[in-house]
């Protein structure tokens, strides 16, 4: 059979390492959803060029993770200290990674953020370019390269500028602002002209991707046309690409004894009360004041429930490595979840529903999920949708999920369950990966 090689670029590489001596690393790979995704691949040979999150200072420590990795199919790009802290703390999360979920600064950092401005883009362009160094050794006649998300935006010019022959996507994982918010941003134009150079660019959702065309028309005075942005006759493809889950692994997951026991003791734990839950990384878009406001209007207005519903909330301390649930028990409370409750400012996507969802074919809880997040354009029609904002529509959601009959939880379960067991992230990686190879195609047959 015919296989594709794929590259795979994206900040961090699915691994965590621990050096254990001198050249002497443990590795432990973390099955996130871009690793089952493409796991599931069939057609490709997929390796990860990335960041190990670890500073690796000496050479015969470089060596020997390189070499530990390889095994793994993982190819390293070695960022020290001050890097990492302008390009990924500074740029791609002081300042990208708000703006683009529409949050601003917080006001007392706004100026020193402005004032650093210039010298952690010089650092994100850095290391955007010591990706690229990295690819561009590894590449291959025919490879595909993919590039993942709002750290390497710079990423696609930089390959082009070494082989304009490379196939290079790129996909982003957040939303794309509009463009009065993209505007704002000193590199504006840097930006959109690098993304550009990439023959695909994907997003999660149909407005993301119109976003994204028409802050190229109005920032840099391009065409915007139905297939995406053309340039002097060049056309870069823009499109939507909705990510999925790997939903068979939750749902055999459920099976597994130690599972099933867990479930047990949960179930017995809050016998009596329904279970409510939210499961978010500790960030500011993820909307959980709100949630706890709404939670407690609800309580203060329906006494009746207060000793019969519990909110669990998990919240992981964001973009560290420790204090997460694992994928097991995680598993479990979404299965005697009776509601989840989502309520993100903005969310590009927001898997946990996705995966909530996976895990109810028994008990056909329903979903509260925020307006804001990609997920409401796929599951729109099963969850009910909320502002997150208004914490009397949240309030009298809860009341409303609560309380829903029988019938109508399993036709809106229903609803999802089918999407999220048919649009899987395997599909969503194939389709992205399929439509690179077509639109190379398409523009060598139009010159
Ligand atoms: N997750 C986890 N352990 C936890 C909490 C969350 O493994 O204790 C996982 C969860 O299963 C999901 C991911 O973290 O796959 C969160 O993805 P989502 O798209 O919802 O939000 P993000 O954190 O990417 O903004």
């Amino acid at each position: 059979p015919f296989w594709q090689r794929l590259l795979v670029v994206a900040n961090r590489l699915p691994v965590s390492a621990v050096r254990r001596g001198e050249d002497s690393w443990s590795l432990d790979i973390s099955a996130g959803g871009l690793v089952s995704a493409l796991l599931g691949v069939k057609e490709f040979e997929a390796r990860w060029i990335g960041w190990a999150g670890v500073n690796v200072p000496d050479e015969i420590g470089q060596k020997a993770l390189t070499k530990a990795l390889a095994e793994k199919r993982c190819i390293p790009v070695f960022l020290d200290e001050e890097i990492v802290h302008q390009y990924y703390n500074g740029y791609c999360n002081n300042i990208l990674w708000p703006l683009f979920h529409y949050l601003g600064l917080p006001q007392e950092d706004r100026l020193a953020t402005t004032r650093s401005f210039q010298s952690q883009f010089a650092a994100y362009k850095k290391a955007n370019q010591m990706f690229a160094d990295v690819v561009n050794a590894h590449y291959e006649e025919g490879d595909v390269v993919w590039c993942h998300d709002y750290h390497l935006m710079y990423l696609p010019e930089c390959l082009k500028k070494y082989n304009t022959k490379m196939k290079v996507g790129w996909f982003l994982h957040t939303p794309f602002p509009s463009s009065e918010i993209h505007r704002t941003l000193p590199s504006r134009y840097e930006l959109l002209r690098s993304v550009l150079a990439a023959d695909l660019v994907g997003f999660h959702t149909y407005d993301y991707a119109r976003h994204f065309v028409s802050a190229c028309t109005r920032i840099l005075g391009l065409e915007g046309t139905p297939e995406g942005v053309e340039d002097q006759g060049k056309l870069t493809r823009v499109a939507a690409f909705p990510i999925g889950i790997d939903s068979d692994r939750f749902i055999r997951a459920l099976e597994l004894p130690q599972v099933q026991e867990h479930i047990k003791e949960l179930k017995e734990r809050f016998s009596g009360r329904k279970v409510m839950l939210g499961v978010d990384r500790l960030d500011m878009i993820k909307g959980i004041p709100q949630k706890l406001l709404a939670f407690e209007k609800f309580l203060e207005e329906n006494p009746y429930w207060r000793d019969k519903v519990v909110l669990l909330q998990i919240a992981v301390p964001t973009r560290t490595d420790d204090c997460s649930l694992d994928f097991h028990a995680l598993c479990a409370l979404y299965a005697v979840t009776d509601v989840a409750l989502v309520t993100s400012l903005r969310d590009g996507m927001n898997l946990v529903s996705y995966e909530f969802v996976a895990c109810q074919e028994a008990k056909k809880g329903v979903l509260i999920l925020s307006e804001f997040a990609g997920a409401a354009q796929s599951l729109g029609a099963g969850a009910i949708l909320v502002n997150p904002w208004n914490i009397t529509e949240v309030a009298a959601s809860i009341g409303q999920a609560l309380n829903m009959p029988a019938e109508e939880r399993e036709k809106r379960h229903c609803h999802n369950f089918h999407h999220v067991t048919e649009h899987t992230a395997q599909e969503w990686a194939e389709t992205f990966v399929s439509e690179l190879n077509d639109t190379v195609v398409e523009a060598q047959l139009r010159t």
